[in-house]
């Protein structure tokens, strides 16, 4: 179906012009079903390879429930995710207010009233619900890109939560689920009382293959016989250089990622033109130096890209996997290695995509399988649309046989079904008290009525199996008194309620409320161990034989300052070792050790460390507000300095300084050592001895801020967004 035949559909000359602005005229296939089956205006799942334009059909319902003045919500299971598409939307939608809310968990952001579309993470859209987000009552259509997340342990529960939540709020809610291929759409359709369009649709041809012995057979087709002199992995990158392509590479882990790239760099390098080489060596130089200090990871990462290889994962900092991201696209970088993560989230097609590891390793099983679905994630990758004709997927053998074992669950089988995670109890029990935090449920009946509402319940036909558990949970809240049950009313306490709309498990509340209930002399250590025990700073970091000694020493010299008592128990023992050494990570960064000493010390990648410290942030902020709740005023101002030191990883006595903007913990430290301890030390002398310091541009900025013409920037209470 040509675009033009829209308008059939009473779809507007303008969105008609704007999709052929986007370079599509022809509709593909499940697009042309999607129109035909005026899917646009039901419910539905859309059940379709990656790439296959998803986003299009999104944005033709979206066009339908703004044009009746209704809001449309898209949420995403990834921040950078929602921020692709917030780009996306805001470039189609020009006429219409386009807002993106993925950070503060605190707040219910009244602002988004105003907007017509808004994109959200899944947990911010969970967030504003429990503020009771007044605009929400607004949203028309409720789109949930990645639906078959639905599955996955640690973000299911929420979705499901979320999705049963808004079909409850919003009378007449239109709900379109944008899915991978998955077994059971069928079962996710009838829950949500959707219609399906299920298609195995590809924009390019898909060769599958599998790779052994220097060979990569293609069932059904032409096998490759790879250079015999290297290893499997760079015969089969030199093979794809050879034509010309790019390669996308897949490992189970982020430090095989590094080593694999590192490896890579040393045949891909000597391939490149002079001319690529001169524009990767600058942009390994912006990527080397987008921290404040280099460290170790960053020029590792540096020294692959000047040589047209990269790796990603999460410990990346987020700009220097944009900058991956944006060179991959434009063809500069060759090669990039990356963990799983990346199949789900970023549209970043290559011809070839090979899979390394078709086992994984996990912590009770061993080396296990990955998951079909994340096999057909990852292939989904291969072949970019426009520039080449077909795709092909290679998957690592070990030899022929396993290669005819890999052919057969991968390459001939079939996804498997999703299932619910909602019976987990750490998910329970934070959406029980929610659900009664924000008057949701006001009965012990209307508990266990939410929850037969769930695909939890529309899968196993009844909730009997979960009915136990929440009895044994509302207890357990009770206990605390973070929840009142009378006769069969039940209503949150001032405390309960403040738990749940800080987004943290109630466990993490009634350790943090035990801690400053406890009768201890209160140091910066006691609040940084209170955190690490916390179930948001799990899974913690683990102690390395070689840190066992320095751990004990400390456990015995600090005692007095930990709030909680030594577990006697040899697993909770160990948990609580591991408390300790994440205690200590975050008192060094206070004490200004530079981030290179840290990361060597406790093995930590960048991404690692600042990940932690921004859970630590939302974990002080919550203390902070507990600590308000449960009347203890003495240790708010500890609590906030104590905050404020862990965003800026600085001593106290720098705290004035870097409330400037431009002023981090190495610059702070500059000026305070050449004597400028306040901003008043500052204000008294001309730029120019600033500048001296810290040099004339930011000297500038200084001067420009203390003379009130520049604002002082705001801070964010944000839980999980990006380091940008
Ligand atoms: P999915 O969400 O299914 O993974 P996307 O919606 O991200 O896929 O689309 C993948 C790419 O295909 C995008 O770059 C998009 O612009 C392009 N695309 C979508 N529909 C068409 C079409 N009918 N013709 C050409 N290109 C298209």
């Amino acid at each position: 179906m040509k675009v033009d035949e829209l308008k059939k559909f009473g779809f507007e000359e303008k969105w008609v012009e704007r999709i052929k602005m986007r370079k599509i005229e022809e509709l593909y296939p499940p697009q042309e079903e999607f129109v035909i089956r005026k899917l646009f205006e039901k419910n539905c799942i859309i059940s379709t390879p990656t790439a296959s334009g998803k986003t299009l059909m999104a944005i033709l319902a979206a066009i339908k429930t703004l044009e009746k003045n209704k809001k449309v919500l898209y949420t995403s299971p990834l921040v950078a995710l929602a921020f692709e598409k917030y780009e996306e939307f805001s470039k189609f939608f020009s006429d219409y207010k386009v807002a993106i809310s993925v950070s503060d968990y605190d707040s219910s952001d009244p602002w988004l009233q105003k907007y017509d579309l808004i994109v959200a993470t899944n947990e911010k859209v969970e967030s504003l619900i429990r503020h009771g987000a007044e605009w929400i009552k607004d949203v028309g259509l409720l789109i949930l890109d990645e639906i078959h997340l639905l599955t996955d342990p640690s973000r299911g529960p929420t979705l499901e939560i979320l999705i049963t939540k808004m079909r409850r709020i919003v009378k007449n809610l239109q709900v379109i689920g944008l899915s991978a291929t998955i077994k059971n759409a069928e079962e996710l359709s009838e829950w949500l009382d959707a219609e399906l369009l299920k298609s195995n649709f590809r924009p390019v041809k898909l060769y599958q293959g599998v790779a052994y012995d220097s060979i990569v057979e293609f069932p059904g087709h032409t096998n490759i016989e790879l250079n015999k002199q290297l290893e499997l992995e760079e015969a089969i990158v030199i093979d794809t250089l050879n034509r010309n392509k790019q390669i996308l590479v897949f490992c189970s882990t982020r430090r095989s990622t590094e080593a694999l790239a590192e490896r890579l760099s040393k045949v891909v390098g000597s391939r490149l033109g002079r001319n690529e080489k001169e524009l990767l060596t600058k942009l390994s130089d912006e990527i080397e130096n987008v921290l404040e200090v280099p460290t170790e990871q960053c020029k590792r990462l540096a020294r692959c890209v000047k040589n047209g290889v990269a790796f990603h994962h999460s410990g990346l900092v987020g700009k220097q996997r944009r900058l991956i991201e944006e060179n991959f696209r434009n063809g500069l970088i060759k090669v990039v290695v990356a963990t799983t993560t990346l199949a789900a989230g970023v549209d970043l097609p290559a011809f070839r995509v090979l899979i390394k590891d078709a086992k994984r390793y996990h912590p009770l099983y061993g080396y296990v399988y990955i998951p079909t679905l994340e096999y057909y994630q990852m292939i989904g990758r291969a072949g970019r649309p426009r520039f080449d004709k077909f795709g092909e997927s290679i998957i690592i053998a070990k030899n022929k046989d396993d290669a005819e074992e890999l052919v057969e669950r991968f390459i001939l089988g079939e996804p498997e079904p999703i299932t619910s995670k909602l019976a987990s109890e750490p998910a329970l029990r934070m959406h029980v008290l929610a659900l009664i935090a924000s008057e949701f449920c006001k009965k012990k009946k209307s508990v266990l009525d939410f929850f037969s509402s769930t695909f939890f319940a529309f899968k196993y036909g009844d909730i009997s199996l979960l009915e136990e558990k929440i009895e044994e949970i509302l207890e357990m809240l009770s206990e605390w008194s973070f929840i009142q049950i009378e006769n069969n009313k039940i209503e949150a306490t001032r405390l309960g309620k403040r738990i749940s709309e800080l987004y943290i498990d109630p466990l993490t509340g009634k350790i943090f409320v035990d801690g400053l209930n406890s009768n201890k002399k209160f140091t910066e250590f006691s609040f940084l161990h209170l955190i690490s025990l916390s179930i948001e700073m799990k899974p913690l970091l683990s102690v390395r034989m070689s840190e066992l000694d320095e751990i004990e020493s400390t456990l015995e010299s600090r005692r007095e300052e930990l709030l909680v008592d030594i577990p006697f128990e040899e697993y909770e023992y160990e948990e609580f070792e591991k408390s300790v050494k994440m205690a200590k990570v975050l008192e060094d960064w206070i004490n200004e050790k530079t981030e290179e000493q840290i990361l060597q010390k406790y093995s930590l990648t960048p991404g690692e460390l600042y990940s932690r410290l921004q859970i630590a942030d939302w974990l002080l902020y919550s203390l902070h507000e507990i600590a308000l709740i449960i009347k203890k005023k003495h240790l708010l101002t500890p609590l906030k300095k104590l905050r404020l030191r862990i965003e800026k990883g600085v001593k106290e006595e720098l705290l004035p300084l870097i409330s400037l903007e431009g002023i981090g913990r190495v610059r702070a430290r500059k000026l305070y050592n050449h004597g400028f301890k306040s901003l008043e030390d500052l204000r008294k002398v001309p730029l120019e001895s600033i500048a001296r310091v810290v040099g004339e541009k930011i000297a500038a900025k200084i001067k420009s801020q203390l003379e009130g013409k520049e604002e002082k920037k705001e801070r964010q209470t944000s839980l999980f967004l990006e380091f940008k």
